[in-house]
């Protein structure tokens, strides 16, 4: 099969093929796992930080990707949940161990054992993966290959971290920082909670526009103190001002949740500013959101699906992939990017 893998750490700046296009043996299915045909893969910025080290691959070469659209081709001798034809979706959670207590209580994106797609194991850059049969979703019949493949991942951590604020209708809900995983959330809580008031912080007058185009009741700077105390926040930011600034805001026992794989250091003398009696005291919560576990992943589907969400997306080749990733390092084209393998 063609495959764009990755050999070794790269800087994208000096080197802008940083995956090269091989033939690999076609992947086979084993046990309670499927062969799928891949159809669209969506490109994430985790792989950036996975070509520049940041969230480095444990061994090379590796195929990227982890919002994989397909087809079931072939299924192992003991995979039974999907027949041959039946459309799927693959996200950043590969495998899990299925037996801690993590696995046990629908938390598997905690599990010591989680893997990733297109980092510990082979993902979506390519024309088939293989995968558990247990860790690949059905995709509601709404969606295009292209228009589900993004939804697979920020998507899915959003609704991640809607549900970890424990959201009642009805409540205050604040973002800081208004990218695509924000715009989801936004779209996602002005359905699911229909009641509840929605605050954004962003640092761009454009991005405070747009989010009052999409529902929010308010949208102000970082640092802007929202007009009603919120009940909880979600944090989409790389860095640790935003967090500072958004815990002033949080009433008495209310949580921010931190959806963010990693923070930048730049800024982290911000956290100095923290003040225990108006930022932390009475209660307040700090969370952050690790991955994602299957649920997130069908259960943001189906909402989606219902809203419905139809992200914006670019169609490139696999072997474009170099291309689409660095567009998307250099934020040239607003929207997803896709690989389309039939084109
Ligand atoms: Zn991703
Ligand atoms: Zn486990």
């Amino acid at each position: 099969m063609k495959a764009m893998v990755l050999n070794k750490i790269t800087s994208l700046d000096e080197n802008k093929k940083p995956l090269e296009m091989v033939n690999l043996p076609d992947p086979l299915p084993k046990d309670n796992e499927v062969l799928v045909k891949v159809s669209a893969c969506g490109v994430c910025h985790t792989e950036l930080d996975e070509i520049e080290g940041r969230i480095p691959p444990p061994r090379f070469p590796v195929v990227l990707g982890h919002e994989i659209v397909g087809r079931v081709e072939e299924t192992g001798s003991n995979a039974n949940k999907f027949k041959i034809g039946d459309r799927v979706g693959i996200g950043w959670i590969y495998s899990a161990c299925g037996e801690c207590k993590f696995c046990l209580s629908s938390n598997e994106n905690l599990c010591e054992n989680f893997r990733a797609t297109g980092r510990d194991a082979n993902g979506g850059y390519a024309e088939y993966v293989v995968v558990l049969e247990d860790f690949a979703c059905k995709i509601p019949e709404v969606f295009s290959d292209c228009e589900a493949a993004p939804l697979l991942c920020a998507g899915a951590i959003g609704y991640r971290s809607l549900r970890l604020t424990n959201i009642k209708d009805g409540q205050n809900l604040g973002l800081t920082g208004f990218g695509a995983s924000a715009h989801l959330v936004l779209k996602m809580a002005r359905h699911k909670y229909p009641n509840a008031k929605v605050f954004v912080f962003a640092r761009s007058e454009k991005e405070r526009d747009f989010a009052r185009e999409l529902g929010a009741v308010w949208a102000g700077d970082t640092e802007e103190e929202s007009p009603e105390k919120l009940h909880c926040v979600i944090d989409t930011t790389p860095a640790w001002k935003p967090i500072v600034e958004a815990l002033k805001n949080l009433e008495c026992g209310g949580r921010l949740v931190i959806n963010a794989i990693r923070k930048e250091s730049v800024d982290k003398e911000y956290l100095l500013k923290l003040d225990y009696p108006s930022h932390l005291w009475l209660e307040k919560e700090i969370k952050s959101v690790a991955n994602v576990a299957r649920r997130d992943i069908s259960e943001f589907l189906d909402l989606a699906a219902q809203i419905p969400i139809k992200p914006e997306f670019q169609e490139y080749k696999l072997e474009e992939a170099n291309k689409a990733l660095v567009e998307l390092k250099e934020r040239k084209i607003r929207g997803a990017k896709v690989l389309r393998m039939d084109i």
